[in-house]
């Protein structure tokens, strides 16, 4: 893979880290620190190749910085990848080694778990280098915030279908009753929707309807299921070529990342005349929750900046209306902004733009 090629002018760092004593060979990508220092979680993963963890970790970090963008938090995107088994590889050490490679990017990146790391690996991460989130006794596990917001979006989401944003009556379709997914289900029955629950655990999605009065339903057929609301709560690339027919829901609303297997997936919805709520738009709360440490607010104010989610889905709804383009081209189009009027007030007066 051709490096700078890769670069494109979009990101402002890519680092190399390796240490042979411990086997660590990390990629740390910063795609930009215009808002703010580049937030970005850590994955650990074994990567067939040196190529496909570069791509990932520049795919993941430009992402990165638009979901912090859209969530209005002055901080850029950055992501990490370390190549590697977590199971076998992933050692204290390791984890030190890395935290001195963070370190030397003296705080344009910012740490937190991701795939393969959990917030006790951030304790070993943390004895190296100070721009590191997420440690056991800092923010907590973001998953209740995640939940939250994803529960306010579908509000925004039922008052641009229904006309009230209530959710009382509503079939709802959860596919994954994880961290996330388990506590939107909750909220969602609290609420007086009316909940259908799937995961590959099935034993977990029957506990979790019996405990909340919700129909446990077949993980093979969740994404088939008749409903309002279809939330993915599980994996990604959910609506593909296959999926997109099958579909038998007036909108998509989950915290799932990557929801769209290509971009034009996005488009693909608008024209089945499905709703799709942008997913790092409204999955934005558990960021919001570990960018708490960074930016100095607490529990309370990240529940209400998870809140407003609501509010910019439905900018993001009406912008997508009034130029005729989905939902998931216009959520890019207002991170973009966001991003690019920060570097002309950094480039000042006669600066570029
Ligand atoms: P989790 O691992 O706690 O839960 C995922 C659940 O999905 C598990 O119960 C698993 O058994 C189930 N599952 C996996 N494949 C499935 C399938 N094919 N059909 C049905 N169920 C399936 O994860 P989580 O933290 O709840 O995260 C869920 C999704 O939300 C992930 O895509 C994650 O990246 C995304 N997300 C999570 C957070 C957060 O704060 N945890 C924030 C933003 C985005």
């Amino acid at each position: 893979m051709d490096v700078f090629e890769s670069l494109t002018g979009e990101y402002e760092q890519i680092v190399f880290g390796h240490d042979p004593e411990t086997g660590l060979r990390t990629i740390i990508a910063v795609h930009s620190t215009a808002l703010g220092p580049a937030l970005g979680g850590t994955r650990f993963y074994p990567f067939p190749s040196e190529g496909a963890a570069l791509r990932d970790v520049l795919r993941l970090a430009k992402g990165m910085a638009y979901k912090n963008a859209a969530a209005g938090l002055d901080l850029g995107g950055g992501k990490a990848v370390i190549i590697g088994d977590a199971r076998t590889d992933k050692t204290p050490d390791l984890l030190r080694a890395y935290g001195r490679v963070v370190n030397r990017l003296g705080g344009a990146y910012v740490t937190t778990a991701d795939m393969g790391t959990n917030s006790a690996d951030m304790v070993f991460i943390a004895e190296t280098t100070p721009h590191v989130t997420g440690t056991p006794d800092a923010s907590g596990d973001p998953s209740p915030n995640t939940a939250y917001g994803v529960w306010s979006g579908m509000r925004a989401v039922a008052e641009r279908l229904w006309d009230e944003p209530s959710m009382k009556g509503r079939r709802v379709a959860v596919q994954g009753v994880g961290k996330v997914g388990g506590a939107l289900a909750r909220l969602l029955a609290d609420e007086g929707a009316i909940v259908a629950v799937a995961d590959i655990d099935a034993k977990a999605a029957g506990k979790l309807a019996a405990e909340i009065g919700a129909d446990a339903i077949d993980a093979g057929v969740v994404l088939e299921a008749e409903c309002d609301v279809l939330a993915p709560c599980a994996m990604g690339a959910i609506v593909n070529d296959a999926t997109i027919p099958r579909f038998r829901c007036r909108a998509i609303a989950g915290a799932a990342n990557n929801q769209l297997e290509r971009p034009e997936h996005g488009e693909a919805l608008r024209a089945a005349a499905i709703l799709y709520a942008p997913d790092y738009v409204i999955n934005a709360g558990g960021v919001i929750s570990v960018a708490s440490e960074i930016m100095g607010f607490d529990h309370e104010e990240a529940r209400g900046r998870a809140a407003k989610i609501a509010a910019t889905l439905h900018t993001v709804f009406d912008e997508a209306a009034a130029s005729g383009v989905s939902p998931a081209q216009t959520a890019d189009a207002l991170a973009e902004r966001r991003i690019l009027a920060v570097k002309r007030t950094f480039d000042g007066p006669g600066g570029s733009q």
